[in-house]
């Protein structure tokens, strides 16, 4: 079906096509409720999720796409009966070929690819191959991929906007020219900010003993559980870090991390001449994802404005890098480079899954990423082959680890 029918009220131009990759999660449902703000500006090609039909159909029923993809063979063919028995035409598509279609369809102008984990990193080079606008959230495909992501994003034309709030903060501060390289722009330092989680403050001697819903329990963000956990270690400033050095062509030596436990400031960028950009707001995701969709112009995304007066103060700390090995982890895979970021990812997941089962604890989630890392040697990640190999090999190791260290 054309997508140029649809006409935005009042102007000539055509309403954008999006496909949202992992729509039934935070990011998703950020998105959609963003989109549904701007019925006349976009409309939505494609929706998909790994196993919650009921949510799905909730939203097929709200924005009507022609398509919706589910991994889970059992939860499309429930999705499939009840979307027949409501008379709504959404075809649904099964699988990670069905999540590629989707991202890649012709009347798709823009994917936000929300989906976590490595999982989504298929889909994601899909809709970068295919010359879209990529919204990314899903940093772990850039952290696995880096380089290659890159070159397919330069190769196809596509457009690559940061949704993660660090990131699209950074990208909010940056000139418009600072593909050219950030020293010739009179970018010196990129400072992200980090909330410290749930447990910057907890005593050391404690941090074995956190179970996964204090873990879950962020101060100011609602996330999913996986990114929860990653900001509690701070494995996910870590991730960050590295998709930070991939999306503005810099290296870790240009990056630092600043404890701000207020999250009004989403980062900065330190110029050459002294001047300091920040990009400040309520921690909300609205904010990023109307921005993207949106850039270079600006929609209204229904977040309260800033209260300054209210927010009264604004702290800054050092990370404590004795509680958090996970981001010295980080730096140094992305430091030894080729499939070393990868294997960081991918121990990451495995661990993270084996904590959230209660089978380890939550400091052993840095110990096994650690000896995944010195157990593998990391080769070029030139290929995907190669990146998914060594994602397959890490995880391999990383289970190894949780199933002689585990608690049950
Ligand atoms: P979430 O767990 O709430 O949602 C994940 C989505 O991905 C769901 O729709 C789920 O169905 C889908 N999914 C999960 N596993 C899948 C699989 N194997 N195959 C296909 N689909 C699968 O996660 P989230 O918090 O929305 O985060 C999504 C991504 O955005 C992550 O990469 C995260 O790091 C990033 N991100 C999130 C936030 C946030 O505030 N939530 C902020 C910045 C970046
Ligand atoms: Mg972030």
């Amino acid at each position: 079906m054309p997508s140029d029918h649809r006409l935005s009220s009042g102007s000539s131009s055509a309403s954008i096509g999006v496909t949202v990759l992992g729509a039934t999660g935070t990011i998703g449902v950020n998105t959609l409720d963003v989109l549904a703000r701007h019925p006349g500006r976009f409309h939505v090609v494609a929706l998909t999720a790994q196993r919650n039909h009921q949510r799905l159909l909730e939203q097929c029923q709200v924005h009507q796409p022609e398509y919706a993809v589910m991994t889970d063979r059992a939860a499309a063919e429930q999705l499939r009966t009840e979307l027949r028995r409501l008379g709504l035409p959404t075809e649904v598509l099964v699988g990670e070929q069905g999540l590629c279609e989707v991202a890649a369809l012709p009347q798709t102008h823009y994917v936000m690819a929300a989906i976590v984990g490595a999982a989504g990193l298929l889909p994601t080079l899909a809709a970068a191959r295919a010359g879209k606008r990529v919204l990314l959230a899903n940093k772990e495909a850039l952290v696995m991929s880096g380089q290659l992501f890159m070159d397919e994003i330069a190769r196809s034309g596509a457009e690559l906007l940061p949704i993660d709030s660090e990131h699209n903060a950074v990208f909010q501060c940056m000139p418009p020219n600072f593909a050219q390289g950030l020293e010739s722009v009179g970018v010196e330092r990129i400072l992200l900010t980090a909330s410290g989680g749930p447990f910057r403050n907890l005593p050391l001697e404690q941090m074995h003993e956190v179970t996964p819903e204090q873990a879950c329990a962020h101060p100011n963000w609602v996330m999913g559980r996986k990114i929860s956990v990653d900001s509690a270690t701070m494995m996910n400033k870590g991730l960050e870090v590295i998709e930070a050095c991939w999306l503005f062509a810099t290296t870790t030596a240009h990056i630092e991390v600043v404890l701000h436990p207020q999250s009004v400031i989403h980062s900065l960028v330190s110029y050459t001449d002294g001047s300091v950009l920040a990009q400040l707001g309520n921690p909300d995701m609205r904010t990023p994802i109307a921005h993207a969709l949106a850039w270079p112009e600006r929609l209204s995304s229904g977040v309260a404005p800033l209260d300054l007066i209210a927010t009264g103060r604004l702290d800054f700390h050092y990370p404590d890098r004795d509680r958090f090995p996970c981001l010295r982890l980080a730096f140094e895979a992305f430091e030894t480079g080729g499939t070393a970021t990868a294997v960081l990812n991918a121990a990451n997941e495995i661990a993270v899954e084996a904590f959230l089962a209660r089978s380890i604890r939550f400091t052993d989630i840095a110990r096994i990423i650690e000896h995944t890392l010195a157990e593998l040697t990391p080769g070029p990640a030139d290929t995907l082959e190669r990146i998914l190999q060594a994602d397959q090999q890490a995880r391999e190791q990383a289970r190894r680890l949780v199933h002689d260290i585990g608690h049950h």
